[in-house]
């Protein structure tokens, strides 16, 4: 069984037609990428599954239960955290108190802060900088702990999108690392790219998303080797 698994949803705006029939399966300890050119429906989906938004038409199920119309703050406690794009740390607060915010679902106590410790371990570069304020750490470093306070919720999926966007060069290798990171801790991940080549370096499976359509799914090293997909996303 799948631990997601996305049947046939269409999302709108008002009349615009964002997603259409999109069908997907993620499975237990998968990093699965979503791909596409800007305007594909990749944060859409995102924010479909996470409950941001409702899909019209068809059906999310996750770990067996019907999530289709679950709200966003009810899938925190289902075990589903979604980072959203910018990141959206607290700038003025510091990394502790980002993550702290992360564990919001949870009462403050003893396990929470076993929790930031584990945190610091699994990031050493947020525990050098626990009392630093958010705002003013580097992107790839706030990028890394907007995961770490997603983290703090204790999901079993993580859904990121565009982790890598706005950082330079230098800082997307690192931030690819932390995901890989996190699938090590056992969390599944749906990873929304635009940096395709890194995105299907990292994942078991991918599926291209056009115009509001999935028009490929695919193996990760078939999606790499597929010639459409290296013209298009590899620029090969
Ligand atoms: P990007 O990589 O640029 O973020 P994306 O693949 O994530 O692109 P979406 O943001 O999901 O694409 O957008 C899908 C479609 O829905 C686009 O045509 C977009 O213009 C439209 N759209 C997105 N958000 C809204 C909104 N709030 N109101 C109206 N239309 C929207």
């Amino acid at each position: 069984m799948a631990l997601l698994e996305v049947k046939n949803i269409n999302s709108y705006y008002g009349n615009i037609h964002a997603l259409k029939d999109i069908s997907f399966e993620v499975h237990e300890g998968e990093i699965v990428s979503l791909i596409g050119a800007n305007g594909a429906g990749k944060s859409t989906t995102l924010r479909t599954v996470s409950g941001l938004m409702n899909s019209r038409t068809g059906s999310i199920t996750y770990n067996g239960e019907d999530i289709s119309r679950a709200s966003a703050d009810e899938l925190p406690n289902k075990g589903i955290a979604l980072v959203p794009e910018g990141r959206g740390v607290f700038a003025s607060l510091t990394v502790s108190e980002n993550l702290e915010l992360g564990a919001y679902t949870r009462k403050a106590n003893k396990a929470m802060r076993d929790d930031m410790e584990a945190m610091y371990e699994l990031f050493p570069r947020l525990g050098e900088r626990k009392k630093q304020l958010a705002g003013t750490m580097s992107g790839g470093e706030q990028q890394m702990l907007a995961i770490g306070r997603a983290l703090m919720s204790k999901p079993k999926l993580l859904l990121l999108d565009e982790p890598s966007m706005g950082l330079a060069p230098v800082l997307v290798d690192g931030v690819f690392e932390t995901i890989q990171r996190v699938q090590k801790e056992g969390i599944t991940v749906v990873l929304v790219e635009q940096n395709a080549h890194m995105a299907l370096q990292i994942a078991e499976r991918g599926y291209v998303l056009q115009s509001g359509e999935i028009v490929i799914a695919d193996s990760a090293e078939n999606l790499r080797n597929d010639p459409a997909v290296q013209r298009t996303y590899l620029g090969i």
